[in-house]
């Protein structure tokens, strides 16, 4: 089963900027799949048309199967998103926010209370679920956002830069976490312009340039080339 499949995906933001200029990708259900490409490559467009959050020009994409016009809530409820910024209302509380996204998908109350709980406590803020939002840490907020993405269970999480501006000991414990849940079944794609970061977690990886994809192969390949 293919968790995602893109093709000849092309985004012309107005009449200059070509951000995407006919993308195939395909990445398989299970899969740790990292996105890799230097700044303005064309990786958060990519994300964000997977998301339903930015329109595309042309071309198909497909989430597990579920073409993302064509069967839009299908699709959306199969996937979650972690957006490189933080976008959360910053006036309420951890919990208030995770159960709105929970609201959000329609899971039933009490269903959204226990997986809040096993989220929270996964991602280390379970003590900080009355905090309002914006007295959190960097780290903190970082966390709240997959804890967030997490709530319907999704199939597929796309983390846009995850560790991007992180120190290095939440970077290894936000590595850890993720490593855990793709043992446990959830796809990951993930973008990011770290070698280091796509090297310790990610099995093939595609590089993206100019919105087109330059290599897509593992990463025991990739580094031999370099
Ligand atoms: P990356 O995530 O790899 O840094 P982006 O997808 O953000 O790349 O950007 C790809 C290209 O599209 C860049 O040239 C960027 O300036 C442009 N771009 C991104 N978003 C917009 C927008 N909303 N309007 C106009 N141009 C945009
Ligand atoms: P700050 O940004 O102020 O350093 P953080 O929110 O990054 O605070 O982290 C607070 C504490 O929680 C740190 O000791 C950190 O190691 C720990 N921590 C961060 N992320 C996780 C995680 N996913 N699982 C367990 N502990 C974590």
């Amino acid at each position: 089963m293919k968790a995602l499949s893109l093709k000849r995906l092309t985004k012309h933001y107005g009449d200059k900027v070509q951000a995407l200029n006919g993308i195939d990708l395909e990445v398989e259900e299970g899969e740790f799949f990292g996105l890799l490409g230097p700044n303005g490559a064309g990786k958060s467009t990519a994300i964000g048309i997977i998301s339903s959050l930015v329109t595309k020009t042309s071309g198909t994409a497909q989430v597990f199967g579920y073409d993302i016009d064509q069967e839009p809530w299908q699709a959306k409820s199969l996937l979650g998103l972690v957006p490189q910024e933080f976008n959360f209302n910053n006036f309420e509380t951890v919990e208030q926010i995770v159960l709105n996204q929970a609201g959000y998908y329609g899971i039933p109350r009490k269903e959204a209370r226990q997986r809040a709980e096993r989220h929270l406590k996964a991602l280390d803020l379970w003590n900080k679920r009355h905090a309002i939002s914006r007295t959190l840490s960097g780290g903190m907020k970082r966390r709240l956002m997959i804890a967030r993405a997490l709530i319907h269970d999704p199939k597929l999480l796309i983390l846009d830069e995850p560790t991007a501006g992180v120190d290095i000991e939440l970077r290894r414990s936000l590595w850890q976490f993720l490593r855990t849940i793709n043992e446990q079944g959830t796809t990951i794609i993930l973008t990011t312009h770290y070698l280091e970061e796509a090297e310790t977690l990610c099995k093939n990886i595609a590089i993206i340039d100019q919105g087109r994809i330059i290599e897509h192969t593992d990463v025991k390949t990739l580094l031999k080339k370099l």
